[in-house]
């Protein structure tokens, strides 16, 4: 069974990222942050984990207010950097572990967690700053999977810290459930105290930081207790980033063994390290046995419904690609370069010879079979020109005309709104009116 074999908190401040990139390990203004992460990474080779579980809030880079969630877990394969304003910085992608991140997600969800997911999206500095300096990596890889959790700490209302305590014992439960033998680390990002904003900019308290990182180990707890306003009151408004922290407490248990600590101050941001190792005894295999039927109660039974095909995880990972393609449909740009030159479009996005098929021969039924979602194949439709009861005829296998006797009212309709709408028309007129 899988086991969290201890957590790393550490500030993901961008300028931990400047200063390796701009290989600055023997500045003397540097040299401090270089050398606090040296035990970490010792720590991380004597504990060789098989995967890290990143916690860390994201800048305003991926995700935008035009959709802000609490908790995104990420389940994708692969990670890339993002792009923050000033270009790339030259990392790899990271692998992700999917797998475990879609267990972790389905059994957060059976925990009455709401979560989001997300895959397809770039890291920002929140996870690739820490990343860069805690492993060793070159121009191919990275030696270990992320499971990035993104947490949505800016704007308010932002769940309680006793709310991302409990998420992090739910996850606790959730990896010591997961069947595979595996080493989990969790690493917590953020800073600790910091305004970056308003009058009140460059506040920093390093009294408060280092009793914050007491009671952090001794009793987090006491930490759950105290409202967002307290904890920017004596730590800055930016510091509501130390949830993280609390987060990654949760997920480990009561007693900790401390191992590292170190603080330093150079501009804006106190970067602070911490690694507590876990001293749990990980739960019976009978209740994670007993946990993981849990987890599968509510789609228990489902594969007995025919012709019936449930999009989980599993499927919005597995297929992403095709779905984000038909997805896409909905920006003009993206519909007129189909209709213009579909093939070109599938080399631009690299899709299979299988998906080129099904999408070239409008098969409905085997998109559907394939790993597509209804709500892309009525966007394909309404771009080709094809009502929405022609394709429910297409998944029954009927001939329009057949389909629409089963229904009370003979009615032809799409979601596509002007440019689709001329284009059934023009469809109807040729189509022998039902009997
Ligand atoms: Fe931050």
């Amino acid at each position: 069974m899988a086991r969290i074999v201890g957590m790393i908190a550490t500030s993901h401040t961008p300028t931990i990222g400047f200063a390796l990139d701009g290989k600055k390990q023997e500045d003397p203004v540097w040299k401090p942050i270089f050398e606090a992460y040296e035990p970490i990474k010792a720590w991380l080779k004597e504990k060789q984990p098989d995967v890290l579980f990143l916690i860390y809030n994201d800048h305003v880079t991926s995700f935008f207010f035009d959709h802000y969630s609490a908790f995104v877990l990420g389940v994708g394969e692969e990670w890339k950097v993002a792009d923050e304003g000033g270009g790339y910085r030259k990392l790899p992608p990271v692998k992700g572990h999917s797998a475990l991140a879609r267990h972790i997600g389905k059994s957060l969800v059976a925990d009455e967690f709401d979560m989001s997911f997300f895959q397809g999206k770039g890291l920002d500095h929140g996870c690739f700053s820490p990343l860069s300096v805690l492993l060793d990596h070159d121009d191919k890889g990275w030696p270990m999977p992320i499971i990035p959790l993104a947490c949505g700490v800016l704007q308010f209302p932002v769940p309680s810290a006793a709310r991302f305590y409990k998420l992090g014992q739910a996850i606790r439960t959730a990896v010591e459930s997961y069947p595979e033998d595996l080493k989990v680390a969790v690493v917590a990002t953020g800073g600790l105290s910091h305004q970056v904003h308003g009058e009140r900019c460059g506040f920093n308290n390093p009294p408060w930081d280092a009793e914050f990182m007491r009671i952090l180990e001794n009793d987090p707890v006491a930490l759950t207790r105290m409202t967002h306003a307290e904890h920017a009151t004596l730590g800055g408004m930016e510091s509501s980033e130390i949830v993280m922290w609390l987060l990654a407490r949760g997920a480990l248990s009561a007693n900790v063994k401390k191992v590292h600590e170190s603080y330093y101050l150079p501009s804006m941001t106190a970067i602070a390290t911490m690694v507590f190792e876990n001293q749990d005894t990980p739960m019976s295999a009978k209740v994670a046995e007993a946990h993981r039927a849990k987890m599968g109660e509510q789609l228990a039974g489902i594969e007995k419904l025919d012709g019936t095909y449930p999009f989980d995880l599993d499927r919005s990972v597995k297929y992403f690609r095709i779905n984000e393609f038909l997805h896409e449909l909905v920006v003009p740009e993206h519909r007129q370069a189909f209709m213009a030159d579909p093939e070109a479009l599938f080399e631009k996005w690299n899709l299979s010879d299988q998906e080129r098929d099904l999408i070239r021969r409008r098969d409905w039924q085997g998109l559907i079979r394939y790993g597509a979602i209804f709500f892309v194949l009525e966007k394909l439709a309404a771009v080709v020109g094809v009502p929405n009861p022609a394709v429910y005829a297409a998944f029954r296998g009927m001939s329009l005309e057949d389909f629409l006797k089963t229904r009370n009212t003979q009615v032809v309709y799409s979601v596509g709104g002007n440019e689709a709408q001329g284009k059934i028309e023009a469809g109807e007129k040729k189509r022998e009116p039902a009997e």
